[in-house]
């Protein structure tokens, strides 16, 4: 036997507090669970909502932040990209004051090129107008300009430190100063020999002193000769500049370097003596220009003093 569906039904009665009628409603038992199913879910749409528009606000927030964030940086960049072609141009003050050839020519001549600094004027502009969105072109061209003025410096500095390091090299390879203290007691050129009694050629020049008086290089060089000449030079020490220039002290009581050694300039080779053909102390003092024996004189005053 079929059993009958008994209906549910609860009723709501709602009971004012004075003196009023009391309002029933009678609702069936599916219908109520109906609105409470149709309750829970309008709390789980309107928890979904506010969710979402919570992530939203995160979302604002960030987006202002970074904003913010690419405004800042194109400033700073804006100022490196100032500071790099600052750089640049005391490379060519550089560049111009050691008259090497200036920088821009080698790149032009190179085929180098990335973008200018007009490229960079983009974002500059941006910055200007604080724009609220920055362009990712005017990003990369200013970066990549910072980046080749950058490497540009540093390659550039380098050329610079090699060339001041050459000259300098070249410089302290030519002879320059006294190799003795002392005085001038026969010049360079003609002359009458002190021993013959006929005309000769001096071939340097004689500084007097007291036997034992330090002998010093007067460039950097290699040690050609250090050697015992008996009837000549007497203890004699030869050195090669290089550049053309060789420098010869003769007479030497004795010599302390040998052949093959680095000489730096002002380093001591021997002491002043009286040997070979000599007749009093004094150091006999010969600089050779391309195998030409040239006035020392002038190399002499080059300088004051040797360290
Ligand atoms: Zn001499």
């Amino acid at each position: 036997m079929k059993r009958l569906k008994r209906k549910k039904h609860i009723t709501l009665m709602v009971v004012p507090d004075d003196t009023g009628k009391v309002i029933s409603v009678k609702l069936g038992a599916r219908l109520l669970l109906g609105i409470f199913a149709l309750w829970c879910a309008s709390v789980l749409i309107s928890a979904f909502i506010i969710t979402r528009h919570a992530d939203y606000r995160t979302r604002i927030a960030y987006d202002n932040y970074l904003q913010q964030k690419h405004k800042d940086f194109a400033k700073e960049m804006i100022e490196t990209r100032d500071t790099v072609k600052r750089v640049s141009e005391i490379d060519k003050q550089l560049r111009d004051m050691l008259s090497l050839r200036s920088r821009n020519a080698i790149i032009k001549y190179t085929g180098f090129g990335g973008p200018s600094y007009l490229d960079t004027k983009l974002l500059e502009k941006s910055v200007k107008d604080n724009d609220e969105v920055i362009s990712r072109r005017s990003f990369e061209l200013a970066v990549q300009y910072v980046q080749d003025q950058a490497n540009d410096s540093e390659s550039s500095f380098q050329e610079i430190i090699s060339y001041i390091t050459e000259q300098r090299a070249r410089l302290t390879a030519v002879p320059a100063g006294w190799p003795v203290k002392g005085w001038i007691t026969a010049s360079f050129g003609p002359r009458i020999d002190p021993f013959t009694g006929s005309l000769s050629y001096h071939a340097g020049v004689d500084i007097a002193n007291d036997i034992g008086t330090p002998v010093k290089a007067t460039a950097d060089g290699v040690v050609v000769t250090a050697d015992f000449e008996a009837g000549g030079y007497g203890n004699l020490v030869v050195i090669n500049h290089g550049n053309g220039y060789t420098t010869k002290f003769g007479h030497m009581i004795k010599y302390v370097v040998s052949p093959g050694q680095h000489i730096k300039k002002g380093q001591v080779v021997g002491y002043l003596g009286n040997t070979g053909r000599s007749t009093a102390p004094h150091l006999h003092y010969e600089v050779k220009l391309n195998g030409v024996a040239v006035n020392p004189v002038k190399y002499l005053n080059k300088e004051i003093a040797l360290k």
